[in-house]
Order: C-alpha cells, then sequence, then structure tokens
C-alpha cells in the first residue's frame, strides 16, 4: 500500500488553513455548548427562529446523552465551561417527557462547575405543573453555589402574555428562600419599554427592587436586584430572518450568516438539536451543520467536533466558488 508523506499532508492543511481559514478559526476558538432538547413547544410565535409549535415531535435529547457530552466537554481544555438549554420549550418535558428531565441536567451541569442557563417561555407559570417546576429550580439553585444558575427569559411582543409570565416567574421566586440566581431578560430593539414596565409591575406587587454592581474594576455594571436575591441581566438584540421570522417587517437580513457561528465574545456555539443534528451558532440562516447521532449511538464530541470543521470547511469552499464570498469581507 502506498502511503503519502506527513510533510505533504502537514503543508495541504496549512495552505488549507490560511486560503479557508474559517475551519482553522473553529478548530482553535472556545466553544459553548447549546442542547436545543426539543422542538416541542406550546406556543407558536411568529418570530420563532427554530419553527417549533405544538404539532412538532414531542421527543428530547436524552438526559444520559446530554450529561454524557457534558463529561466529555468537563475534560476537554477548548470547552469554555458554558452550557446553555433550550428548545423548543424545554420545560414541556414536565406534560409528557422524564419528569425528572430538568433537574437531572441542572444538576449533572452545576455539579461538574459548569456555568448553566436555562431558557424558557415561562408560559407554564400559571399551569398545572407549574408549582412543580418552581419547587424543582428552588431546589436545584439552593443546593448550589449561589448565582451559578441563570435562567433566560424572553420580554417581548412576540411571546404572548410575556410581561405577566415573567412577572409571575420571578415573583414566586423571590418569595422562597435561597434562591440566589440572574435571571437573563432578552428583548428586542423595539420593544424595550417592557422592561421598566416589568420592573413596575413587580414593585407594585410589593417586591423592592435595588441597584447592586457586578463584575470586575475593568468591568463594573449596576443591575437591579428584586428581594435582595434575584439578580435581573437586561439585554436586546435584534431579530434575525432565520426560522418563522423570514420575511418579518423588522427582521434582520444577514448575508452569510453560515460564518456567524461566534457569540459576542468570540466563542464559537455548537448547538445539539432533537433530530440528531449538530449546528454552529444557535439559529438564523443557512446552517452548517453534521449528525451526531448515528445508526451506533451518538458520536463523540471529539468526532462531532472534527465533523464540524470538515463541514465548515466545505460551506466557505461552496460560498467562494458560487457566491465570490471573501474571509475579509466578514
Ligand atoms: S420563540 Fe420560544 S416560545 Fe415561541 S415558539 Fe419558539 S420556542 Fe416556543
Amino acid at each position: 500500500m502506498n502511503f503519502i508523506p506527513v510533510s505533504i499532508i502537514y503543508k495541504y492543511l496549512n495552505w488549507r488553513d490560511r486560503h479557508f481559514p474559517m475551519g482553522n478559526i473553529l478548530r482553535h476558538t472556545k466553544y459553548v455548548l447549546v442542547f436545543k432538547t426539543t422542538n416541542y413547544c406550546w406556543y407558536r410565535c411568529p418570530h420563532c427562529c427554530e419553527c417549533s409549535g405544538p404539532k412538532n415531535p414531542r421527543t428530547f435529547i436524552p438526559a444520559r446523552t446530554i450529561c454524557s457530552y457534558l463529561d466529555q466537554a468537563h475534560s476537554d481544555q477548548s470547552f469554555s465551561n458554558n452550557v446553555v438549554f433550550t428548545g423548543g420549550e424545554i420545560m414541556s418535558a414536565y406534560r409528557f417527557g422524564p419528569a425528572d428531565y430538568v433537574p437531572t441536567l441542572l444538576n449533572h451541569s452545576l455539579d461538574l462547575g459548569i456555568g448553566t442557563d436555562i431558557k424558557t417561555n415561562a408560559a407554564w407559570v400559571r399551569a398545572g405543573f407549574g408549582e412543580s417546576i418552581l419547587q424543582d429550580l428552588h431546589h436545584v439553585i439552593s443546593s448550589h453555589k449561589p448565582y451559578s444558575l441563570q435562567i433566560s427569559l424572553s420580554l417581548d411582543r412576540y411571546h404572548k402574555n410575556a410581561l405577566e409570565n415573567n412577572a409571575a416567574v420571578i415573583s414566586r421566586l423571590a418569595k422562597m428562600p435561597n434562591t440566589n440566581v440572574v435571571i437573563h431578560i432578552s428583548g428586542f430593539n423595539n420593544h424595550v419599554d417592557m422592561f421598566p414596565a416589568l420592573l413596575e409591575q413587580l414593585r407594585s406587587s410589593g417586591h423592592t427592587i435595588d441597584e447592586v454592581l457586578v463584575g470586575d474594576l475593568a468591568n463594573m455594571r449596576s443591575l437591579p436586584i428584586v428581594d435582595d436575591q434575584i439578580l435581573l441581566h437586561y439585554s436586546k438584540g435584534t431579530l434575525l430572518d432565520g426560522g418563522r421570522a423570514r420575511g418579518m417587517e423588522w427582521a434582520h437580513h444577514s448575508d452569510f450568516p453560515q460564518f456567524q457561528f461566534l457569540s459576542a465574545d468570540g466563542m464559537s456555539l455548537i448547538a445539539f438539536d432533537s433530530a440528531g443534528r449538530v449546528t454552529l451558532g444557535e439559529n438564523s440562516g443557512r446552517k452548517i451543520s453534521t449528525k451526531w447521532h448515528t445508526a451506533h449511538g451518538p458520536k463523540s464530541l471529539l468526532y462531532t467536533r472534527v465533523d464540524l470543521v470538515k463541514a465548515t470547511w466545505r460551506e466557505e469552499t461552496r460560498a467562494r466558488l458560487l457566491q465570490g464570498w471573501r474571509f475579509n469581507e466578514r
């Protein structure tokens, strides 16, 4: 059998990384793991970049698979030590998934010391199973380091009753002892008036809201804190034209979203979904993806990352040949 000399392979890889750098960037940036645990959601918001809804399959990425990926990432130097659990609506596990799905994931991740963020639409707060969710969240939060869990809620006019649901979740958690948690409220540029309205609603229901300084000396900022224990962090973003948001009046069009897989702090987002795909970036536009699930079961995290680098290289080749894309045009 004839072998290609190793020196030629290295020369080829160097040439490829110089002229097609996106795969190289992906290989060398720290990554955040995102698990889109299900594509089911009882809402069907007009702007949903994941096209989630009540008619989508009621299936979840198994908790043992996610825990295994967290264990693999935990011993990987390139892992940013941050994970996001999202959907669809992850809390729908309380309706038809394993009842311990959410606490299993949160406890496993926090026990490993991973910065953990769970995104939810908060609409469960008035449902019959809402009390179980609140009790589980309280148990997870109070049995781990203060402020190691972040709960992310959306505050905009696309999510039905968002203001009332957010206020109810914050209010219920604030009344529980030792609930030191960060609640990240995200909105859109054209709905920023809703955050002051949320603070006002909390005040009028009897909660105290003070300001605390957080961060280090170089990056200090003031955040509202509810009843001395729930830290609120508000951010606003631009609506992107992916999924059902395509063609919406406010949606921002992006010509080459397939290369926008880096977060604002320069980390790559690697998102696993419940259909067995793993994608760079969280939402919008043409995706760079591969499969995390094969006929033999889940691939290892290492092989999944290698396959994503290969897919990125193919995508850059396609964009250059068919659309004349150049790296310095980013
Ligand atoms: S935006 Fe969120 S709440 Fe709305 S349909 Fe999509 S997953 Fe559900």
